[in-house]
């Protein structure tokens, strides 16, 4: 199995109001340029881990934030010492997340040059207003715009995010976003109903009672026609949240749901990697506190080494994400024994309760959530903690 790169980079043009991802407004040309020193430096460093070289990259995924904002010419250079240290031969999905507000043509000409062939754009909605509520900097416009630059400047791989469950967004705004996104024909959706995180302004304004929570109704049945429709139109609906034209899923983020070893670089970014000794689970993150980050601080957290029951339960956790569900025969041959023999009788009846209810599915090689599992995710993968 390869190893996938992610690269944070912690800059926005302004703080959206729901967004709890790590990232600070700058404009200061100067921070960048150290930010691109020190995480050239994070990588050279990185190669002093002992797990390092043990498996090649085929993914790397820069996130953020909003990672164009680094100019052509440092990510040229971040990219190169990715190839330089980790080896690049063997690179197949280079991914780099564009705001529509923020991106121009000769901008995307210059990263398909440089070797990214997948774009993942930010659009969120089709509806000016919409756009405006969330606080966006960019108008439905700028997506069309971005799609069309795309394809001029040569990516044939391109995904867009899309929310859903938004106060003040109805049924059918949401669907005219959808069939509009649908029209456009991007090779990858990702969709994500609005969620109150910690910290956010929404969150705040929530708790003032000057915002509202879309009713759970009304979000399931946003969610559910999101399904029927993409899956009419040829997508795949392959994880909870993403679907994809046949051979267009995320080869990346797979990892995330499948406990492949991914390595995050960059303040705040998260690691999973194998341990030589006996094959089991590290995790480790920065500190999303990128002060510390350009003062050479050693900001990594390791976390306690997992044990077979935490690489087993994270493998049920993310697998159950994907629509294939989990093979018996995977998890036999990763943990030695049958999902069953290692989760016990009570996790067993648990999970056929869902099953009952036509929540989750379960025949000889595989157990799997439905669309309607989907929906209480939550409750039935907790099962498995
Ligand atoms: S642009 Fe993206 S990363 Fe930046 S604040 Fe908005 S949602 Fe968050």
């Amino acid at each position: 199995m390869s190893l996938g790169i992610y690269v944070h980079v912690p800059f926005c043009r302004s703080k959206c109001p729901y967004c709890d991802f790590y990232s600070v407004v700058n404009r200061d040309e100067d921070i960048k340029e150290k930010f691109t020193e020190r995480l050239i430096r994070e990588i050279r460093e990185g190669s002093e881990l002992p797990w390092f070289f043990r498996t090649k990259p085929d993914t790397l995924y820069f996130g953020g934030g909003t990672p164009a904002l680094l100019s052509t010419s440092q990510l040229e250079r971040i990219t190169g010492t990715v190839k330089d240290i980790f080896g690049g031969e063997e690179l197949k999905e280079v991914t780099i997340e564009v705001n529509p507000g923020s991106t121009d043509l000769q901008k995307l000409k210059e990263l398909r040059s440089i070797g990214f062939n997948r774009l993942s754009v930010g659009v969120q909605s089709f509806d000016d207003e919409i756009l405006r509520r969330l606080g966006r900097l960019h108008k439905s416009q700028d997506s069309f715009r971005v799609m069309e630059d795309a394809g001029k400047a040569g990516f044939d791989n391109v995904s867009i995010d899309l929310m859903f469950g938004i106060d003040g967004q109805s049924f059918e705004t949401w669907e005219t976003s959808l069939h509009t996104a649908i029209d456009l024909r991007p090779e990858h959706l990702s969709l994500y109903s609005l969620e109150f995180q910690e910290g956010t302004v929404f969150t705040r304004l929530l708790r003032e009672g000057r915002m509202k929570e879309t009713d759970p109704e009304e979000d399931r049945r946003m969610y559910e026609t999101a399904h029927d429709e993409l899956e009419r139109a040829g997508y795949e609906h392959y994880e909870i949240s993403n679907f994809a034209e046949p051979g267009c899923r995320s080869m990346h983020n797979m990892k995330y749901w499948s406990l492949q070893e991914y390595l995050g670089l960059g303040p705040g970014a998260h690691s999973y990697l194998r341990r030589e000794d006996n094959g089991l689970g590290q995790r480790f993150y920065n500190r999303p506190d990128l002060k510390a980050y350009l003062d050479g601080t050693d900001i990594r957290v390791m976390s306690e080494p997992n044990d077979i029951s935490d690489d087993a339960s994270e493998f049920m956790i993310t697998a159950l994400r994907l629509t294939e569900g989990v093979s018996k025969e995977e998890f036999r041959d990763l943990f030695g024994v049958g999902v069953w023999d290692f989760f016990g009788d009570v996790a067993r009846l648990q999970f056929q309760s869902f099953v009952q209810t036509g929540h989750a599915l379960e025949d000889e090689d595989r157990i799997a959530l439905t669309l309607q599992g989907f929906n209480v995710s939550n409750r039935i993968l907790s099962i498995f903690v």
